[in-house]
């Protein structure tokens, strides 16, 4: 358990949210596993291990898969509304350990506490969300054009949805996927990420006491934990119909051809490389908002942080100096306490990607408006804090196509129309957020065109960075093309069935057919 200054705060934290000493990384609710080898939870904030979790081992995910296939049996026999009304209850559970989740999110992955906060906020919401949708799940009918006949279609669960997720939304993501596989009558198995596996346990725990209370199977949510070669027990498995995996575009790359391999079905959420256009009518202090929001929120560990800001030549200066200028007044610190803007980095790892960017755009010609560097001394004991970093660069740069998991901002200059501005924008391999900020309907409108934007999310006037759970969430190219959340993105986790009733005493075949005995 923790042993520092954050202790007492996250020893109740812990408590509140039955997390102990021993915890098992393998759950199917009431069964907890505990086999494998053990993995660290080390937070970033401090550098201590704040609880240990078991490995799972292919024993144990064995078990895991034939409790939740027994599982699916009952559970999509439930009408759909009452499988939102369980969806309800757990949303009265998350409302509830609200705080305590939050701030465990925000000591185990190291984002400021109000965004721990929002982070299990979206939880609620989408919950909100499914037990709307559990009532709404239609297919559509149609006309036959044969007499006497009835065409509809209808959905049914798939079966079991695997979930795999990042580090920097460890519960969210989770949620988007769990909330609607359920109410579609799916059950699930997660894989959290392996440097964020405490808040996974919260989580599972907080779902299996809610299907216990019910008398429902343990198996509707299983949580197995450790790192890649767990993911793959999954991804290989025939037995799990859908893969949603949300992580880097290595990742994804793999698990489609995997999952593909044996024609599964895969929903990705991958790498973003995110940009604001600026354009000349844009408004000064709502840009500087939302650029440095976005590119240091989260320490610049979203998948739709702003990475590049392309700004139109005749303000260049203007909102460069001013972005410039707001960067002085970053508080970068303990993200428990309110008043630091920037926290932490998940780990070692990302400081030295973080290092190498900084470097990297220097060696291909770049040059560094806002000095980065590493934090230390007191408060940075756990080496895992960065200065958010500035450098002025050109979209062709190797480091600039790449997304930079960290908080490195890449400004770049366009001329001409604001077309030059959208093409910069989309010459890019990844296609997930994207924004102009302009105050000229032309422009905007142009932005959102088939001409405009390539990304599966385009704001005007708004930043990059986070989405609402109302609107289906995803990207194109490199981001893998998965869509989830809001919208009708519940379709992936069903299958369609179209059906067709003969109510006569013939059997006229389709197309006019004549099939005479
Ligand atoms: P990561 O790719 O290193 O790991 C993500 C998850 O995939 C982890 O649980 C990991 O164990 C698992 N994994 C890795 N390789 C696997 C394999 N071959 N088979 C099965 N599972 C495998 O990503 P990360 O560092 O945790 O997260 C950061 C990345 O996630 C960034 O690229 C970010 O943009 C992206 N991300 C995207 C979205 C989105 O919605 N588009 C949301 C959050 C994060």
């Amino acid at each position: 358990m923790a042993n520092t200054r954050n202790n007492t705060a996250i020893a109740e934290t812990l408590k509140a949210l039955e997390i102990t000493s021993e915890n098992a990384g393998t759950s199917t609710g009431a069964k907890t596993m505990n086999a494998g080898a053990v993995i660290h939870s080390v937070s970033p904030v401090d550098g201590e291990v704040i609880a240990s979790v078991t490995q799972t081992t292919s024993e144990e995910y064995e078990q895991v898969m034939q409790t939740a296939a027994e599982a699916f049996k009952v559970w999509r026999t439930m009408p759909a509304p009452q499988r939102g009304e369980i969806v309800r209850q757990f949303n009265e559970e998350l409302r509830s350990l609200k705080e305590p989740l939050g701030k465990l999110v925000s000591y185990e992955m190291g984002k400021s506490y109000q965004e721990g906060l929002g982070e299990v906020q979206e939880m609620i919401d989408i919950c909100d969300f499914a037990v709307g949708l559990s009532r709404q799940l239609h297919g559509l009918t149609m006309h036959s054009e044969r007499p006497g006949h009835r065409m509809y279609e209808q959905y049914h669960p798939l079966g079991i949805v695997g979930i795999i997720s990042a580090f920097n939304f460890p519960v969210a993501v989770w949620s988007w996927n769990t909330a609607l596989a359920w109410v579609c009558g799916d059950v699930c198995i997660w894989k959290p990420s392996e440097k964020t596996p405490l808040t996974g346990i919260a989580c599972q725990k907080i779902a299996a006491r809610i299907f216990s209370k019910n008398n429902l199977p343990e198996g509707i949510s299983c949580l197995i934990n450790g790192d890649y070669k767990v993911g793959e027990l999954m991804t290989q498995d025939e037995r799990v119909p859908l893969i949603s995996a949300t992580g880097s575009t290595r990742m994804g790359k793999q698990v489609a051809q995997t999952v593909g391999g044996r024609l599964g079905k895969s929903l990705l959420e991958l790498g973003g490389n995110n940009a604001i256009i600026v354009t000349p009518d844009s408004d000064l202090k709502m840009t500087v908002i939302g650029a440095v929001f976005g590119a240091v929120g989260t320490a610049g560990q979203r998948c739709t942080s702003t990475r590049r800001l392309i700004i139109h030549e005749s303000i260049y200066d203007k909102v460069t100096n001013a972005v410039v200028d707001a960067y002085k007044q970053l508080r970068i610190g303990n993200p428990l306490d309110e008043n630091n803007h920037v926290g932490p980095v998940i780990d070692k790892e990302a400081v030295k990607n973080y290092q190498n960017a900084l470097e990297k755009v220097v060696a291909e010609g770049g040059k560094i408006l806002v000095e980065g560097g590493v934090l230390e001394g007191e408060g940075y004991e756990s080496g895992c804090y960065v200065k958010p970093a500035i450098a002025e660069a050109e979209n062709h740069f190797e480091i600039v196509q790449h997304e930079t998991f960290a908080p490195v901002l890449y400004i770049m200059k366009y001329s001409g129309d604001v077309a030059n501005a959208i093409e910069l924008q989309n010459g890019v391999r990844q296609g997930l957020s994207s924004a102009i900020m302009t105050n000229n309907l032309r422009e905007a409108e142009r932005f959102l065109s088939v001409a405009g934007s390539d990304c599966g999310i385009a704001n005007v006037n708004i930043g990059t960075s986070g989405a609402e759970i109302g609107g289906a969430f995803g990207g194109e190219k490199e981001t893998g093309g998965g869509r989830e959340s809001g919208s009708d993105a519940w379709k992936v986790y069903m299958r369609r069935q179209t059906n067709t009733i003969n109510y006569t005493t013939q059997l006229p075949l389709a197309q006019g057919i004549k099939f005479d005995l």
